[in-house]
């Protein structure tokens, strides 16, 4: 298996290569424990070195990871993690990078920048922690939060119809979409590998226990409804049974990569001045001695 676009694996990577001394803060039995487990065993399994990645985070309780994942790492603004990880990306090509975001921030204020980095095909790593509501600020619905749910902001029930988020997502149309729970490490572990050497932009919706402020979508209900796509034979490539799967959650709910397409060429790769270039733009950048210009300001 080998990292799209050129980056060659270190030797000897390790979990404590990315550990930091910074204490978790995240409530008991939140599912950010498990993301982040899996993240990091993800990153060391396929040998990537800290320096080797970009780690792009959105604002939220998700978003306090930037600083307990070492790496090249990036905190922005709310919704607009995509972005940044896509200008990055496109920099430096040879960088795997990592985005990950809240269902608040991502089907809210920055719905517009998935929305044109799924059908702009950046090849990226998008994952998605899905609570179903705004955890950093106490339980503010989101778009994502069941109608009628009581929220601590709408105590009487969420007047709004929920987005069916995965119908919008393969609407879009999509080349690799995949969906873990938070308690499940060794899957989420398997798909973030694949979504990092996808050719693509690869959407990874987690499913993600927030005992605080989800009373709906539970720990124990997600893993009594959750079961494995690939235990049932299904064929990652067939695009319309991938899309029944991902959004039929009434009884029991998908899981695994569900959408995998590696057919289509990625933005980078559709791009005409870029092509034939085997340096990055990084590479490009002239040196230039400002030395005699900074004399000016002493
Ligand atoms: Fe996790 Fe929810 Fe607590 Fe945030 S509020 S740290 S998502 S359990
Ligand atoms: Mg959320």
């Amino acid at each position: 298996m080998s990292i799209p676009l050129h980056t060659t694996p270190s030797a000897g990577v390790s979990m404590k290569d990315y550990s930091t001394q910074t204490r978790c803060s995240w409530c008991d039995g939140c599912g950010d424990y498990g993301i982040w487990t899996a993240a990091k065993e993800a990153l060391v399994e396929l040998g990537l070195a800290p320096w080797q990645v970009l780690l792009c985070y959105d604002v939220g309780c998700h978003g306090n990871m930037s600083d307990k994942l070492q790496g090249y790492r990036f905190h922005g603004l709310h919704g607009r993690v995509l972005p940044f990880a896509a200008g990055a990306k496109l920099a430096n090509p040879k960088l795997p990078v990592i985005a990950f975001g809240g269902d608040g921030a991502s089907f809210s204020e920055g719905i517009g920048h998935l929305v044109h980095s799924v059908r702009s095909h950046y090849p990226i790593t998008f994952v998605l922690h899905n609570n179903g509501n705004y955890g950093l600020t106490t339980g503010q619905a989101s778009s994502l939060t069941p109608q009628n749910q009581p929220m601590n902001t709408a105590p009487n029930g969420v007047a709004e119809a929920t987005l069916n988020s995965m119908d919008f997502i393969f609407s879009l149309e999509p080349t690799f979409v995949a969906r873990g729970f938070s308690g499940d490490i060794k899957q989420m572990k398997s798909i973030f590998k694949a979504a990092l050497v996808h050719r693509g932009f690869a959407f990874v919706d987690i499913l993600q226990a927030c005992p605080t402020y989800n009373h709906f979508a539970t720990h124990t209900m997600l893993m009594e409804r959750y079961y494995k796509v690939e235990d049932e034979g299904h064929d990652p490539l067939d695009f319309k049974k991938a899309r029944a799967l991902a959004i039929n959650t009434g009884k029991r709910i998908a899981t695994g990569i569900l959408y995998r397409n590696e057919t289509v060429p990625n933005f980078i790769e559709r791009l005409v001045p870029r092509q034939g270039k085997t340096t990055t733009l990084v590479e490009e950048v002239e040196k230039v001695d400002i030395s005699k210009l900074m004399e000016e300001f002493v």
